[in-house]
C-alpha cells in the first residue's frame, strides 16, 4: 500500500488543477510545494477564457473571486503605432497572488494533503515511486506529476537538455495603482529589446509584467534606471509609468527563462504545465496551457489508477495527447520568440502586426486553443 495514490511536485496553477481534478474523485493526492500561499509570482496575470468552463466545473468560483473580464487586447510598438481588436474569446484579470490561493483552498476542501517542502528526489521502484524532500520525509505513491514549473532542480537531475543553454529573458513584474486603465483591456506594449503587459486585476490594481533580453537590461543599474531609460521609450509605457504608481516595495523579477521545446514524460513522470513547456508569454495563455494540460495529466492518470490502461500505454497516451494538443501553438510562440531576438526584425514585425488586424486576429488564434466543454 502506497501512502499516496498520486504525489504532485510543485504546486503553481498545474499542480494546483491536477492536484483539484483528482482529489474530486477520492484519489489520495500529496502536494509537495516549497512555497506557503499565498504568494506573488512573475506573470502577466491575464488568463484566457479558454479554460473557464473547465475550472468552474471544477467547483472555483471565478466571479466570486473578483475576477475582472477583458474584451480587447491593444498593441504598440516603440514609434507609437496602436491597434485595439477584439479577443475572439476573451479572459479575465487575477493576480497570481488570488489565483493560486483559490485553487488552493479548493484542494484542501477537497481533501488534497500539501506539504510545503522542497521535493529533492523521485525513484520509481518496483511499480511505487518514492519521493524524498529537503527536510528529509519520504513518500510512496503510485503515480507522480511533475508540476515544478520552468526551471527547477529536477531538471538538472534528469539533464534535460534547456539546462545546458543560457535563456537571453529576463521577467519583471509589479502592480500599481492607476485609475485611468480600462476594465477591459489588456494592452501589449514593446520597447527595444522586450514588451510588457497591462492589465487589471481583481482589486482594481494594474499588473506591469514585461519580459527583457539580458543584453537590453545589462547597461543599466536597476529595473528603474531601465524602465526610465528603455522601457520608458514606448510613449504608451512612459504615460503609464509617469503617472502609475507602484504599489510593491520592490519589482520582482526572474531570470533564465526558457521556451525550448520539452517531453511531456520524463523518468516516468507526467509533466504539466511549464514542466512540459512554457510558451512564449506574448501568445498570453500560459496559465490556460498550465490548466489545461493538467486536466489532461489528471485524466490519463485516473485511466491508470482505474485499472483502464498499463504503464508504458499510459505515458504513450499522454505524450501523444499533449502533442496533439499544444505543440502547434507552442512552435506558433518559438517563431515569435526567434523575431523577437532579432532587434530590427522585432521591430518590423511589431510595426507590421500594429497595422493589421487580420494578421494579429491570426496569431491569436494560432496560439489559443477552443474552450474546454466539460
Ligand atoms: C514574464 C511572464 C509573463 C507571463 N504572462 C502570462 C500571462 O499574462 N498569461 C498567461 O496565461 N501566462 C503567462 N505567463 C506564463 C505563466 O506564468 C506560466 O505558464 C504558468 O505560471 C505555469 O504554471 P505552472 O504551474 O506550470 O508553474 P508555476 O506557477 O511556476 O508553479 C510551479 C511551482 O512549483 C514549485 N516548485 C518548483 N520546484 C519545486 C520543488 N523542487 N519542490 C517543491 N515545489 C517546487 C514552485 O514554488 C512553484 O510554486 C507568463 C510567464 C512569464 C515568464
Amino acid at each position: 500500500m502506497t501512502d499516496f495514490d498520486v504525489i504532485i511536485l510543485g504546486g503553481g496553477l498545474a499542480g494546483l488543477t491536477a492536484a483539484l481534478h483528482l482529489s474530486k474523485t477520492q484519489k489520495r493526492v500529496l502536494v509537495i510545494e516549497k512555497n506557503p500561499y499565498p504568494n506573488h509570482k512573475v506573470c502577466g496575470e491575464y488568463v484566457s477564457n479558454e479554460v473557464r468552463p473547465y475550472l468552474e466545473s471544477l467547483g472555483v468560483g471565478l466571479d466570486a473571486a473578483g475576477v475582472v473580464p477583458i474584451k480587447r487586447m491593444q498593441l504598440t510598438t516603440v514609434r507609437g503605432h496602436e491597434i485595439v481588436t477584439k479577443l475572439p474569446l476573451g479572459g479575465f484579470g487575477i493576480s497570481r497572488y488570488s489565483f493560486d490561493h483559490l485553487l488552493y483552498e479548493h484542494a484542501v476542501d477537497n481533501g488534497t494533503i500539501f506539504q510545503f517542502d522542497t521535493a529533492l528526489e523521485c525513484t520509481l521502484k518496483n511499480g511505487t515511486f518514492h519521493v524524498k524532500t529537503a527536510s528529509m520525509k519520504s513518500y510512496s505513491s503510485k503515480m507522480v506529476i511533475g508540476a515544478y514549473g520552468k526551471r527547477s532542480n529536477f531538471d538538472k537531475q534528469m539533464q534535460r537538455p534547456f539546462m545546458n543553454q543560457q535563456s537571453p529573458w529576463l521577467g519583471v513584474k509589479e502592480h500599481y495603482e492607476y485609475d485611468e486603465f480600462p476594465d477591459d483591456l489588456v494592452a501589449l506594449h514593446a520597447f527595444p529589446g522586450g514588451y510588457g503587459g497591462l492589465s487589471k486585476i481583481e482589486n482594481g490594481q494594474i499588473n506591469f509584467c514585461y519580459l527583457a533580453t539580458y543584453d537590453s537590461f545589462k547597461k543599466h543599474k536597476d529595473v528603474a534606471q531601465y524602465n526610465r531609460e528603455n522601457v520608458a521609450k514606448n510613449p504608451f509605457l512612459n504615460e503609464f509609468l509617469n503617472k502609475a504608481k507602484p504599489v510593491f516595495e520592490k519589482p520582482l523579477s526572474i531570470a533564465q527563462i526558457s521556451f525550448a521545446s520539452k517531453n511531456p514524460v520524463e523518468e516516468h513522470m507526467l509533466m504539466c504545465g511549464d514542466s512540459a513547456g512554457l510558451i512564449h508569454p506574448l501568445c498570453g495563455n500560459g496559465m490556460a496551457m498550465a490548466i489545461m494540460g493538467a486536466r489532461l495529466a489528471a485524466l490519463t492518470t485516473l485511466d491508470y489508477l482505474n485499472g483502464k490502461m498499463g504503464q508504458a500505454d499510459f505515458e504513450t497516451k499522454y505524450q501523444n495527447l499533449w502533442k496533439h494538443e499544444f505543440q502547434e501553438r507552442l512552435a506558433m510562440g518559438r517563431r515569435i520568440q526567434s523575431l523577437l531576438m532579432r532587434p530590427w526584425l522585432a521591430e518590423l514585425g511589431m510595426n507590421t502586426i500594429a497595422r493589421s488586424e487580420t494578421l494579429l486576429q491570426g496569431i491569436i488564434r494560432r496560439t489559443h486553443g477552443k474552450p474546454i466543454l466539460v
